[in-house]
């Protein structure tokens, strides 16, 4: 089959390989629909795939083999998995944090240590525990921005602890910072203060809810949160981009005993001030709260309702659409240049 890669030289690419066969739990999916995610492009920019892994860990597709021990779930039937699907069947995962199943950061197998979506055909392991059909009402395309985008911004949410009527920062309105901003909202935020610069991240960020938007290159984010919060900071930030030095504005930003939430992806880290007096972080009794999307089927079912019962539309994040597996490329590459008027691609197969 074909499939969009990591190659060994370093780039993504086209691999041929053998198309995969179910065992057991297992499933193959013929991919309908698949979106390039921001951390498949870290992944490959900062080489930390094994040579020819095929890319990709949103999407969905039709089932076309099932294992002998699959129970619910038939060849025809049209699913969507969320980018962790774990090994359920380990003491990690007993213990609640199946994104570690195997090790920290170990649940995201799709694309990670398992073949990713881009491709004719894809793997799910466990696929009872891992999938999910998609709702009467739930667009395909909704499904699969609530895979990764909805699940994540959500995730920096509850991380975040926001609770209702808190004045919340989302650092980063990209795809993940809106979904984080539609999250903050669906927990009850009053004030959502929304930190980017695009002309459409700010209005897409004001459709899902923020009251405030702030332009980190209009100067220092610290600073205008500060005045914009009479200098009390404020309730929790959820980090979801921004430089190495995120991590320290978000715990600048928040009060004493605020919370910060942190999904964003680094491949560097800055200094963590502790225990500065201007930063409160280590002496403020605040928390830096960070994470892996959850995975698994009542995850991913849960993430559906909210898109069945109308309480958020995600596919307004889409700017981009791709027709054809040739076009994964093109859209790969998009997410790597991030023009201004990107928010999100999306490629029927
Ligand atoms: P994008 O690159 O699309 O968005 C990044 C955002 O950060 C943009 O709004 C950008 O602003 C803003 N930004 C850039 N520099 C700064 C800065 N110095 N200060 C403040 N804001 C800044 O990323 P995505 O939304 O796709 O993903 C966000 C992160 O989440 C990524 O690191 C991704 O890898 C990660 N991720 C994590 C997952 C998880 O499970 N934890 C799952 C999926 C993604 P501008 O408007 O100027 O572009
Ligand atoms: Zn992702």
């Amino acid at each position: 089959m074909k499939a969009f890669a990591y190659l060994p030289d370093g780039t993504a690419g086209w691999v041929e390989k053998e198309r995969p066969h179910p065992s057991g739990y297992d499933a193959v999916i013929r991919p309908l629909l698949v979106a390039p995610c921001t951390s498949d492009v870290h992944n490959v920019a900062i080489g930390c795939l094994q040579p020819n892994r095929v890319l990709g860990h949103e999407g969905l597709g039709e089932i076309v083999e099932v294992g002998d021990l699959v129970r619910d779930f038939r060849v025809g039937d049209v699913v969507v998995v969320p980018p962790v699907t774990p090994d359920w069947r380990t003491v990690p995962s007993q213990l609640g944090a199946h994104q570690h199943c195997a090790g920290l950061i170990t649940g995201q197998k799709l694309s990670n240590s398992e073949d990713g979506l881009m491709a004719e055909y894809a793997l799910i392991r466990d696929i009872d525990a891992n999938a999910a059909r998609i709702p009467d009402g739930v667009t395909l395309e909704g499904a699969v921005l609530a895979a990764d985008m909805l699940n994540t911004g959500l995730y920096g949410a509850e991380l975040a602890e926001v609770q209702p009527g808190d004045t919340v920062v989302v650092m980063g309105i990209g795809p993940v910072g809106l979904m984080a901003v539609a999250g903050a909202r669906l927990r009850g935020a009053g004030r959502i203060i929304a930190i980017g610069s695009r002309p459409k991240c700010v209005e897409l960020a004001r459709l899902y809810g923020a009251t405030d938007i702030v332009n980190y290159k209009e100067g220092d984010v610290e600073r205008q949160v500060h005045l914009l919060t009479d200098k009390q900071g404020a309730d929790c930030c959820i980090c979801a981009g921004g430089g190495p030095e995120a991590l320290g504005q978000a715990a600048a930003m928040v009060r004493w005993g605020g919370t910060v939430g942190n999904v964003n992806y680094f491949t560097t880290y800055g200094d963590l001030p502790l225990n500065n007096v201007r930063f409160g972080f280590g002496m403020g009794n605040k928390t830096i709260r960070g994470g892996e999307c959850p995975g698994g089927r009542a995850r991913m079912e849960r993430l559906l309702r909210l898109l069945q019962y109308g309480r958020v539309d995600p596919t307004p994040l889409i700017t981009h659409r791709f027709t054809g597996l040739d076009q994964v490329e093109d859209a790969f590459r998009l997410m790597e240049k991030k023009p201004p008027a990107l928010v999100k691609t999306m490629v029927a197969l």
